[in-house]
């Protein structure tokens, strides 16, 4: 089947920001939150802690949008993205990857699966050494 790739959405689902006012990337997975959308059979397969399942509508049906942690607000969002042709996701603040002194995002997102602009994903992988931030001069 072939398929166009998504671009990203233009805002994070749970704070509704853009990313030019957040900075950072978009995460589409990381411990702590992320924006999916499954086959019902895959579905369960690495989603940490509890999560919104939402079945999604025509055209979409027999698919699912899985988001955590559960938040309501957010997922409407994200099935508003989705119809929208866009891949939802969330910023890095929301995704718990920022900056421990100044609460920007951090430099590194370790572990996380980030979007970029071409809408293709990819994962960050776990390193050794600091996380970074992405504020000048902030020794974070
Ligand atoms: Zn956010
Ligand atoms: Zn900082």
């Amino acid at each position: 089947m072939a398929r166009r790739r998504r671009l990203p959405g233009p805002s994070c689902v749970f704070c509704a920001r853009a990313l030019i006012d957040i900075g950072g990337r978009r995460v589409t997975w990381s411990s702590c939150a992320g924006v999916t959308v499954r086959s019902p059979t895959g579905a369960v397969g690495n989603i940490p802690g509890r999560a919104l399942v939402e079945p999604l509508a025509h055209p979409y049906k027999g698919t699912l949008l899985v988001l955590w942690p559960p938040d309501t607000d957010a997922v409407d969002r994200a099935v508003e993205q989705w119809a929208d042709r866009h891949r939802p996701w969330v910023c890095q603040v929301c995704a718990s990857r920022a900056c421990g002194r100044c609460g920007s995002p951090e430099k590194h997102p370790f572990g996380t699966d980030v979007l970029g602009d071409d809408g293709r994903v990819r994962h960050v992988p776990l390193l050794p050494g600091p996380a970074g931030c992405v504020r000048e001069g902030c020794p974070g």
